[in-house]
Parts: C-alpha cells; structure tokens; sequence
C-alpha cells in the first residue's frame, strides 16, 4: 500500500518523492478543484462535519435533497437516491428488490462489489454469463425461462458492470436489452467507471448509448470521476421511494457526509454546463493509447480511458512498476486475484489534469523499460 502525502492530483508525493500519478481514478481532476472545495467548506462552516444520523431518521439535510434532485437530472432518470458508497449501491438493489428464490444473470467479470451483493441477497439461482458473450447471455436467460415454469413469480435480472474496470471494455448494453426484452428480464447497470466518462456531458453508459428509460436499475459511484465519495441508484420515483423506506443500506447506516454532498452537487453542475475537462480526458486517453500501439505494447481491448499495458507475468508486472517509481511515476500493478493468473498488467490511468508531455515522459520511460515484444507470452492466458 502507497501512502500518499498529497492528494490524489496530477503529481502525487508518495515516499517524500514527487511523483507524476497514473494511478487515481480522479478522471477529471476533481478530487481538487477549487469550486468542489469551497462547496465543502462553505457546507462545513454552515452544517458542520457530520450528520450522526441515517438518512430515514433525522440525517437528511437539504443537500441530499438537492443532490438527489441534481442527480436524477444529470441522469435523465425520475429520481436517485445516493448513499456512502457504490459497493453499497450494488447491495441496495440486490437485497431490497429481490429474494432468494429470484434469479440473477451475471456477467464473469462483474465488479466484486456486485457478486457480494448477489451473495448477500441469498440469491438461489445465479447464473455467469462469459464475458460480453451474448450468446452466453441468451443460454442463461433460457435456462432462467425454464426455471421459471415451476416458480412463475421469479423475477429475473440481469447485472453487468457498464465499464470494466481491469480492461476498459463496454458492456454490450444494446444486446443486452434487447435480449432482455424478449425474456422479460429487468436490467441493472454499475456504471462506476462510466459515470462522468461516457456519454454527453459524462452522463454514462445509458447516455452512450442513447437507452434512457431501458434500465431497470442505474448504479453509479461519486467516488471515481465525481471525485469525492459515494454511491446510488438513479431510476424509477417508484424504485427510489422503495429505498427510502426499505433498504436496509439506508435505513441502518449514516448518511453520506455534508462536505461530499455538497462538493458533488457543484461537480455534476459543472459535468451539465463545462465538457472541458471530459474532452481533455478522452484526447489524452487517445493520445496516450496511441503512442502504446505505435510502440508495439498490448493495450488489451479497451474503448474507456482504463489503459492496460498487458505484461502477463506477475513478477515482470511487479518490477516494472517499482522500476516506474524510481523513475518518479506512480502506475498501479494488478495481479492475482484481481486478474487471473498469467493475466498481470499495469493500468494506466490517464486524467483531465495530464499534460501531453506528462504522457510523452510516461511512454519513453515505459519503452526504455520494455522492449514490448520481447514481453508477449507464449499463449494467452485464459480468463477464469
Ligand atoms: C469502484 C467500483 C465500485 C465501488 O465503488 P465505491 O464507491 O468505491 O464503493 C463498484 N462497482 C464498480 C464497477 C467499480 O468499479
């Protein structure tokens, strides 16, 4: 674990040593952006630090209203409910809207966050669907349909990251609908790493897709792109209401804190009128994952600014972001078991805050590090 001695800017200070930062999700910087600050110490000055309170009692202040409201607008839904985190909007959806004798479709890759949900939700009938493989899709749907016949009140869901976080692919969300449709199948989409990145104004993967009013359940996170903390559910009036009063994820735990609430208020209303700093993100992404082509390196399939530079060697994964570090850049490995085995990459994140030299820097350093092909394994791992 790096410990930071700054925020998580352009330039990080990890080990007293300025560092440029490939690492952080602050997509589009954020995380410190003066007008964010002042909300928060505007908010504090006025409300104070804490709201020692769930949101059904008496820990709803006006900016959860506002926010909420903000929300659902930026989302083009009816309404949104947010909590302290997505990994707990994921676990509000699976364990207020279905039982165990529901059946629940899962894409192989979803986020961890969505596979506790679906364990906490006590679901007797899960179903993992191969990777964006709607073919694989349709099979569990048929098999759900066949379950069906001696439980006819069992709902079906289908669940996808809209983003993947290790690889930077976009579900097939079109597909998806559409076999959803046919099998009458509700949908929820976590689009964590899609919020503030895809779709006009930041709006997310629905948007990009032009599938407004087809989802069933809109999970997002606050604490990636938004840059500050949390998570929600935008949909349906009817689907918010039921969390207000049922979920067991706001009924039982405090609200989301009043300096992040109002700092995320500020960051959707500036995504609605400045797409600066979102075409920034995307000509960097592009800038930078074409120099790693050009260079010879296997960026993997990614059509997100996630930017993986596959290595598939753990121990080669390792060394090349301590060699990184020495050489003052900050790029987090991933290894087992956040990939499989032989899967190891190092994942570069680049932001709204990067100069176009700051990528330069990045991608001479990598090459003198690597000789890409020299790094290609024999055979490609398989996914697990
Ligand atoms: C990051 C992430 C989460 C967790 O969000 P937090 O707000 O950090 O709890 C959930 N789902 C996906 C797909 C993510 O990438």
């Amino acid at each position: 674990m790096k410990i930071l001695q700054s925020g998580p800017g352009r330039h990080i200070i990890v080990q007293n040593k300025k560092c440029l930062n490939f690492c952080s999700n602050n997509y589009l910087g954020f995380a410190q952006d003066a007008v964010l600050k002042k909300a928060a110490k505007q908010a504090i000055t006025q409300y104070g630090v804490g709201t020692t309170s769930v949101r059904a009692l008496i820990g709803t202040n006006t900016l959860h209203q506002t926010l909420e409201k903000t929300l659902s607008r930026f989302k083009n839904t009816q309404d949104a409910v947010v909590v302290t985190s997505g990994y707990l909007a994921n676990m509000v959806v699976l364990q207020t809207f279905f039982t165990p004798n529901d059946i629940v479709i899962s894409d192989e890759l979803n986020h961890a966050s969505i596979i506790d949900a679906i364990r906490l939700a006590q679901i007797k009938h899960k179903y993992i669907f191969k990777h964006a493989i709607m073919k694989s899709l349709k099979k569990a749907l048929q098999q759900a349909r066949a379950l069906q016949k001696t439980q006819p009140d069992a709902k079906v869901l289908i669940v996808t990251d809209g983003v993947f976080s290790m690889d930077g692919d976009i579900a097939p969300l079109p597909d998806i609908v559409q076999l959803a449709h046919s099998y009458k199948a509700q949908i929820m989409v976590d689009d964590a790493h899609g919020e503030g990145v895809l779709g006009k104004h930041g709006r997310g993967i629905v948007d990009h897709f032009s599938l407004h009013g087809a989802i069933d359940f809109e999970v997002g996170t606050l604490s990636k792109a938004f840059g500050v903390n949390g998570g929600f559910v935008a949909g349906s009036k009817h689907i918010a209401d039921t969390i207000r009063t049922k979920a067991r994820q706001f009924l039982f735990s405090n609200a989301l804190a009043i300096p992040d609430t109002a700092a995320l208020i500020k960051a959707i209303e500036i995504l609605m009128i400045d797409d600066t700093r979102i075409n920034t993100l995307w000509s960097n992404s592009h800038y930078l994952q074409d120099q790693l082509k050009t260079a010879g390196f296997d960026i993997g399939h990614t059509h997100t600014p996630i930017t993986p530079i596959m290595l598939y060697d753990e121990e080669v994964t390792k060394k090349a972001e301590l060699v990184l570090f020495r050489n003052n850049i900050v790029v987090s490995s991933i290894i087992f078991p956040m990939v499989p085995h032989g899967a190891a990459r190092l994942r570069v994140m680049p932001s709204s805050l990067h100069t176009k030299r700051d990528i330069d820097l990045f991608v001479t350093i990598i090459k003198k590090i690597f000789r890409p092909s020299s790094h290609r394994p024999k055979q490609q791992s398989q996914r697990v």
